[in-house]
């Protein structure tokens, strides 16, 4: 199969070699914004350095995945243990930009609105984990991308765009409401409801139901399973106390909704 006109004809395995790399690339990067976003440091200066030593990293020990596998995960000068989640971020971003790269086809949209998507939900994950906020430059930042994008996606347009985030916005309150009533506590946050505006942007109305749907199931699911482990080991008092991180899961339905949702029989992009 080749590329077709928008860019010069590539052999498939050539431009997803291409893909690939550029995934590992944003996936060191993105390595960077997850570890400074939160702390309101700059992502572009100073260069990496060793958390512990605080050396600063050589180009050549500073390849994605590579690097890790060959300093045995490990830093050169003061062999303190790196990160194992480094090399899994920029696989996971390799894997995500293949999987967009395969579903959509290339071009500009592609560089500037589908690839940037992924990228910064896999920040977003990250960086909720690590420290329950989603950073506004990541949700508005791309609920902006997403909408000033969505005019030129065949069959999307920016009205899809306009009300996918709008009812994403809607949703969430109604969201929160219930949780809510059900915790009698606020266990969603001001992040999660940018979060899927955002994502209304780029899925529009529907998808973004969908996403909803997708996210509440399979956080219950893990939620309440965490829980109950917690609560086996006397680590926690009821199910209802531990509370984790939402964003993750409406990462993980918009991420399914986004690349698999028309392979499933779901009517994403309307
Ligand atoms: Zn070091």
């Amino acid at each position: 199969m080749l590329i077709s006109s928008a860019i010069a004809p590539l052999p498939d395995w050539l431009w997803k070699a291409f893909v690939i790399t550029f995934g590992l690339v944003i996936g060191s990067f993105l390595n960077v914004v997850i570890a400074r976003l939160p702390h309101g440091e700059s992502i572009i200066r100073p260069a990496s350095r060793c958390p512990s030593c605080s050396e600063p990293i050589a180009w050549h020990d500073n390849i994605p995945v590579l690097s890790y596998l060959l300093l045995r995960g490990r830093c050169r000068g003061c062999s303190a243990s790196i990160s194992v989640r480094y090399p899994v971020v920029e696989l996971l971003c390799a894997a995500l930009f293949l999987a967009v790269a395969t579903k959509f086809p290339p071009g500009w949209l592609l560089v500037v609105r589908d690839l940037p998507f992924v990228a910064m939900l896999l920040a977003i994950t990250f960086i909720d984990i690590d420290h329950r906020i989603i950073p506004d430059e990541l949700s508005l930042g791309g609920l902006a991308l997403g909408l000033v994008t969505a005019y030129w996606v065949p069959g999307f347009g920016l009205w899809s765009a306009i009300f996918g985030a709008l009812i994403g916005y809607g949703v969430f309150f109604l969201m929160s409401w219930f949780y809510y009533r059900w915790k009698g506590k606020i266990g969603l946050g001001g992040g999660d409801v940018k979060l899927l505006a955002m994502m209304g942007a780029y899925l529009g109305p529907t998808g973004v139901f969908h996403v909803v749907l997708i996210s509440s199931l399979a956080g219950s699911l893990i939620g309440l399973s965490y829980a109950f482990i917690l609560q086996r080991r006397g680590q926690a008092d009821s199910l209802m106390a531990v509370a984790i991180p939402f964003g993750p899961f409406l990462v993980i339905g918009a991420l399914y909704v986004y690349l698999l949702g028309d392979v499933l029989g779901l009517p994403v992009q309307l």
